[in-house]
């Protein structure tokens, strides 16, 4: 039996509710369950009306809400199902799950949005003590009776991020979850499973499928960069605001930025780093042996707290000596911390808004780095435009995510027989089936279509 069905729920030429169905010998299991970052309610769910039976297991590859974030949902309509991930992941859902009650709890209230919340801090607290944490690299079969077994590879994105490889009788599948190849500040770059696997079918990502490679922006000249700018902000006596995501890119620069100042790169100015990326910083600093072995994470404690920016004394305050400021959200999304404080960045000429990572057209944070300068945004639609005064606006590429040429790499070097690209828009997902030619089946498939596999 060397036939699998594939299936993706979410997540098809697109990055959506990221969730992947395996079906083999009469058992399906799912890879990953997250939630749609654009959509809402319950359209915001992996398309479960596709699922035929219960899922025996849902395997997470990491604790990003578009991976994670419907587990809950999916515990509380099939409460026979087990959940796996690494242990700093049980650890990190804890805290982006619990988080998301609170945003769609306050999306309902404020914009009256049907389904939310979707499920309830009780639910998560359920889910997180339903999930077994499993360290990288160890076998486990996924019930008693299930054909399938599985394994956690580091996958080098965020902490905790694992790729998995999946077995079944006659056919082997390595899924790599979000993947990231080279070294960051904190994590090191993936490990492939030992030689001597053949893979008969890699789900791969391909989130940069459609980004043309610049060869000289590395990460570290990236950051060499961002640190040439920052400097020029601060010793002209302006602040530095870098809208972040919580799990990842907040911890990466915390650290970037630490140590720019110890070797004298930066002036010696506060840091401030906002609640949720401080709540998973405290997950980095009990996971030292899942980071980079030279890695130095500096405590919690060096970066101070923001403090409550939805008023506006505490905003101003913040913003009369020179400082730098990592805020959560990463797209500027409204109602949270970046986008509060901007609302008064953008109102002076001689701060920045340095942006650090992808940013969706849709939001915020897009519209403001592409604004003319006395360009009217709307930053919070509770509150009137806001006028940019502020020209030092940019983006620097400090992407956790492999570029397409390395995933061009890492299918050659797998080998595989099969090659389903997900987890992509349609025109990124496209351009890496047609160009990352090689000997095997190259697939592209919409959310919502299955894919029979032959290994
Ligand atoms: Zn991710
Ligand atoms: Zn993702």
């Amino acid at each position: 039996m060397a036939t699998l069905e594939f299936t993706a729920l979410g997540g098809g030429s697109e990055i959506g509710a990221n969730s992947y169905l395996l079906a083999a010998e009469g058992h399906s299991i799912l890879l990953d369950c997250g939630l749609h970052p654009k959509k809402e309610g319950v359209d915001a769910l992996p398309d479960f009306s596709r699922l035929n039976d219960v899922p025996e297991a849902v395997i997470v590859s990491h604790g990003h809400i578009d991976h994670c974030g419907a587990v809950p949902y999916l515990v509380k309509r099939f409460p026979s199902i087990e959940c796996y991930a690494t242990p700093p992941t049980v650890q990190i859902m804890d805290r982006m799950l619990h988080n998301s009650v609170s945003v769609m709890g306050t999306l309902a209230l404020e914009q009256g949005i049907e389904g939310y919340p979707l499920y309830s801090h009780s639910d998560v607290d359920l889910t997180i003590r339903r999930t077994y944490g499993l360290d990288l690299g160890r076998e486990f079969a996924l019930t008693w009776d299930s054909p399938f077994t599985a394994s956690f590879h580091h996958a080098g994105h965020v902490l905790g991020s694992a790729s998995i490889l999946l077995q079944v009788e006659g056919h082997t599948v390595f899924y790599t979850g979000d993947v990231c190849m080279g070294d960051q500040e904190l994590m090191g770059g993936l490990t492939l499973p030992a030689d001597g696997v053949h893979v008969d079918t890699l789900i791969v990502e391909s989130t940069r499928g459609a980004h043309v490679d610049v060869g000289h922006a590395t990460y570290s000249r990236e950051v060499e960069r961002l640190a040439a700018e920052v400097a020029s902000v601060l010793e002209r006596g302006g602040t530095v605001l870098v809208p972040s995501f919580a799990l990842g890119r907040t911890q990466e620069l915390l650290n970037i930025i630490a140590r720019l100042i110890e070797s004298g790169r930066l002036p010696d100015v506060p840091v401030y780093a906002s609640g949720l990326g401080r709540a998973i910083y405290e997950v980095y600093g009990k996971w030292g042996e899942y980071l980079r072995p030279d890695a130095t994470l500096r405590p919690l404690s060096d970066f101070a707290r923001i403090g409550d920016v939805w008023e506006r004394g505490v905003r101003r305050e913040l913003l009369r000596k020179p400082c730098i400021i990592v805020a959560t959200s990463g797209m500027m999304v409204e109602n949270t911390p970046s986008a509060m404080i901007a609302m008064d960045v953008v109102r002076h000429t001689h701060h920045a808004i340095f942006f650090v990572g992808y940013l969706d057209p849709d939001t915020p944070g897009y519209r403001l780095l592409h604004a003319e300068p006395g360009e009217r945004v709307v930053l919070e639609s509770s509150a009137p435009p806001v006028e940019v005064l502020l020209e030092n606006r940019q983006s620097f590429n400090l992407s956790a995510h492999a570029t397409r040429e390395q995933l061009g790499e890492l299918i050659a070097r797998i080998e595989p027989t099969n090659v389903v690209f997900v987890h992509g828009d349609a025109d990124a997902v496209a351009w890496m089936r047609s160009h990352c030619n090689g000997r095997y089946r190259g697939f592209a498939p919409l959310s919502g279509e299955t894919l029979a596999l032959e290994a």
